[in-house]
């Protein structure tokens, strides 16, 4: 029988990054909800996440609630660009405005908190630029092939190469799925090449 940990990071990708702050390989099994608190669902599957040290150290057993719900994104179960957004400019995530009460969404905001988890650190920011910087250097890339006329197969092939290379921090779902696929030259790519869209979506 598969291990915990190792159906774990079958979750996580080949990339086996955290789920959190979706940067460093996940090498711990953390509880969602703490097991030094809440023993009754420290062997609940659904509680386990797969981390990096980093997230798991600072996290500790911090969980802040709201009434009896959790505060914090849980990334099984919901899609944290629900919650928060991507600044390219600066390379940080910040909270989403809720459409309801027109204030940043308080889970987003608590996700985001410092001392909570290690979401806008320096490193963190200028790696998500970098992949920010190779996704749109690769739909440009295929969009100037298209112009210059080049074999279809090749190009498609090195754009879903490029995307998978560079599907860290979130961010291929940010730009493929979310409120990114508005930016250029990924709405270009949307609105021309539907099914190429389509095919980069079916691959992330
Ligand atoms: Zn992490």
């Amino acid at each position: 029988m598969a291990t915990v940990a190792a159906v774990l990071r079958e979750m996580t990708g080949a990339h086996d990054r955290c789920m959190f702050c979706g940067d460093s390989r996940g090498t711990d099994t953390e509880h969602f909800w703490p097991k030094t608190r809440y023993a009754d669902r420290a062997f609940r599957w659904e509680n386990l996440l797969r981390i990096c040290g980093g997230c798991n150290r600072q996290k500790g057993d911090q969980f802040p609630l709201r009434g009896r719900l959790p505060l914090l994104i849980d990334p099984t179960v919901e899609d944290p660009w629900d919650f928060l957004v991507f600044e390219p400019v600066t390379g940080i995530i910040a909270a989403r405005i809720d459409g309801a009460s027109g204030e940043p969404h308080p889970k987003g905001v608590t996700t985001l908190q410092e001392r909570l988890l290690p979401l806008n650190i320096e490193a963190i920011k200028l790696k998500r630029q970098a992949t920010q910087r190779n996704l749109e250097r690769a739909v440009a890339r295929f969009l100037g092939d298209m112009v210059r006329g080049a074999a279809l197969p090749q190009a498609r092939a090195e754009l879903h190469q490029a995307v998978q290379d560079n599907d860290a921090h979130g961010l291929a779902q940010w730009y493929f799925r979310r409120d990114g696929s508005n930016e250029p030259p990924f709405r270009e790519l949307r609105a021309n090449y539907p099914e190429i869209w389509q095919s980069i979506q079916a691959v992330i």
